[in-house]
């Protein structure tokens, strides 16, 4: 009988990681965290865009682990600021950054901006290395709102209780997991990736 298909996640983070396996768990492939597989130093991210981070979050723990890795780089970027925090999302508020300090600074930047100009977007772009360290699949989604003058509910993680989807006159921290799950830069990036991703790891896996 044909193996499930797995592959390791090369994120830490616990938030970050639920929603992906929630993505991928339902199409029959097998997601394991990388903190649950080995104890490897983490990647460097000091690419300049998302999709550089991605790869070599994807690609070095695949080399050192000779296993299938699938990783994302994702973050926000704000109109009003040039498109920052963008890629240093994480660390926008320092080096001891968390989701507190960095939601305090993003509001302080944005004070006095009134609604209309404060447009926002997150992207996530997302790749798939093989045991080789060879990427084999890319994908990059973004998803467009606007950031609230104060924080709006406790769901999610990061900045979504300032990321306001104006259509739903609610932020993700507000929403629910399932409407986050249809709406999000992640859950886009990972749907257009998703076919090829279980037309490759089958053939492999069943190899
Ligand atoms: P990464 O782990 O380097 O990709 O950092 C991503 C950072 O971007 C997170 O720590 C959050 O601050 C922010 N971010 C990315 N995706 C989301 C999301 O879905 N909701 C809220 N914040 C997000």
């Amino acid at each position: 009988m044909a193996a499930q298909p797995q592959i390791v996640l090369g994120s830490r983070n616990r938030k970050k990681s639920e929603e992906i396996k929630d993505l991928l768990e339902p199409h029959g492939i097998d997601v394991v965290s990388i903190a649950d597989v080995a104890d490897i130093a983490e990647v460097v991210e000091d690419g300049t865009t998302f999709a550089e981070n991605a790869a070599k979050k994807a690609t070095e723990p695949a080399l050192k682990l000779g296993r299938w890795v699938l990783a994302e780089d994702s973050g926000l970027m704000v109109d009003a600021l040039d498109g920052r925090p963008g890629i240093y999302s994480a660390r926008y508020s320092g080096e001891n950054a968390d989701d507190e300090s960095n939601n305090d600074k993003l509001l302080d930047e944005l004070s006095g901006v009134p609604a209309e100009r404060r447009t926002a977007g997150y992207v996530c772009s997302v790749a798939l290395a093989d045991p080789e360290g060879v990427i084999r699949l890319t994908s990059e989604a973004r998803c467009r709102g606007r950031i609230t003058d104060e924080r709006r509910g406790t769901n999610g993680f990061g900045y979504d209780p300032l990321f306001l989807i104006p259509e739903y006159h609610r932020t993700f921290g507000e929403l629910s997991s399932a409407a986050k799950r249809q709406l999000s830069h992640r859950s886009r990036a990972f749907r257009q990736l998703t076919p090829q991703l279980v037309a490759l790891l089958t053939g492999e896996f069943s190899a």
